[in-house]
């Protein structure tokens, strides 16, 4: 089977994980803090706090934004459900902002019609959560210029997104959100096995991300409420969770960073390679990028004739391909069966017609044309399903 996306592992990235095994830290030592820096400085952003995952990124970066029972909180439709469960994790409201029909993000004009909507029956959001599908950046600008007029927060989810650029700069570095999250899964762009990232630019966001990432506990006097009677004392000052990042996770994200503009070439060449053999094609139509963009391309997402759509994912998957669908409407889940969801047509549209297709680095061009014939081939074998 050739998944749709997995990682790329070589023998550095081992060597760089056998050192810290054999060193005296195993947990969270000096070589976490490497990699936040490292992280800091591919992005140019002021502040990194390594995380076991994006799910948990998502869940602190929340909390150190104030979200709380009685607040919203809007995200895509179009993600994986993490993007919408850290509402939920902080007691606060979900709900959805349709994408847009060619970039698959949300899309500010949904957005903007929803805020006039939501500001007369004073429901206003406290955060919003664009996602940058596969890789693509959203029109930050405008959902920056709209947070400034209506006053929520931003979480950009890059889950998809390290090595992407938006404007000319690096995605992640925070200049059109309060808080950036990445993952480093092993199917995303660069892996920890389990990982993730918050970056920012404020202070005060980072030090409460740090606190929330470790118990809540402060080793810091200056913090403390109590003075400090001796060098064993700390305090925990409020209710914080373990989702500190190990070095050996740590190790193997510094090796793997050094690889990210090469492995976001490779995908970009992959994309490029796709899009050429697709180009004009009777029923497959291929991603489309906004102004401004570089797409790291997590994700390779053609859209097909959805009466053809689920013909073409059997005979791919048949045929040793491991297609996916990128993603079910997360309102469409039995959990979030309660959540208003009849505007959401672009969504809708979209989930019919969706398949991700493997993209890799150095995913063979041989095998990229043998998937684009298993493909073809589906008009002329229609008849008989
Ligand atoms: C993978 C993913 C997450 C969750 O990442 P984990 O590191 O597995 O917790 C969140 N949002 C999006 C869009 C993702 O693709």
């Amino acid at each position: 089977m050739i998944p749709y996306g997995r990682q790329n592992i070589i023998d550095e990235d081992v060597e760089a994980v056998i050192k810290i095994l054999k060193s005296d830290y195993l947990t969270q030592g000096p070589t976490t803090p490497i990699f936040e820096n490292n992280l800091k400085e591919y992005t140019n952003t002021k502040y990194s706090v390594a995380l076991i995952n994006a799910t948990s990124a998502l869940h602190i970066a929340c909390l150190s934004l104030g979200l709380s029972k009685g607040d919203f909180l809007w995200t895509s439709p179009i993600s994986f459900v993490a993007s919408a469960n850290c509402a939920r994790y902080c007691g606060a409201e979900i709900d959805f902002v349709d994408i847009d029909s060619s970039s698959y993000n949300l899309c500010p004009i949904a957005l903007e019609e929803k805020l006039i909507q939501a500001k007369k029956n004073k429901r206003l959001p406290k955060i919003i959560i664009p996602v940058h599908l596969s890789g693509q950046s959203c029109e930050m600008k405008r959902i920056k210029e709209l947070s400034d007029q209506y006053g929520f927060k931003i979480i950009e989810d890059a889950s998809h997104a390290i090595g992407g650029e938006y404007r000319g700069k690096k995605i992640g570095n925070c200049e059109y959100s309060d808080i950036t999250v990445f993952s480093f899964h092993p199917v995303k762009i660069i892996t920890t096995c389990e990982g993730g990232a918050c970056m920012t630019n404020q202070k005060k966001i980072y030090k409460n991300l740090q606190s929330l990432r470790s118990h809540g506990i402060t080793r810091d006097p200056i913090e403390m409420i109590n003075k400090k009677p001796g060098e064993w004392y700390y305090e925990q000052i409020q209710l914080g969770f373990n989702y500190r990042l190990n070095d050996l996770q740590a190790a193997l994200g510094i090796s793997q960073l050094k690889r990210v503009d090469e492995f976001v070439r490779e995908r970009n060449s992959i994309a490029n390679y796709y899009n050429k053999i697709f180009k004009g094609h009777q029923f497959v139509r291929t991603p489309k990028l906004i102004n401004d963009v570089y797409s790291s391309y997590h994700l390779y997402i053609i859209r097909v004739d959805s009466i053809k759509r689920k013909n073409i994912f059997d005979r791919l998957r048949n045929s040793g391909v491991f297609v996916n669908i990128h993603y079910i409407p997360i309102y469409k889940h039995p959990y979030y069966k309660d959540i208003e969801s009849s505007s959401l047509t672009n969504s809708e549209n979209y989930y019919k017609e969706a398949i991700s297709i493997p993209i890799f680095p150095f995913l063979k061009k041989e095998m990229l044309d043998q998937i684009k014939k298993v493909i073809d081939e589906v008009d002329n074998f229609q008849s008989i399903f």
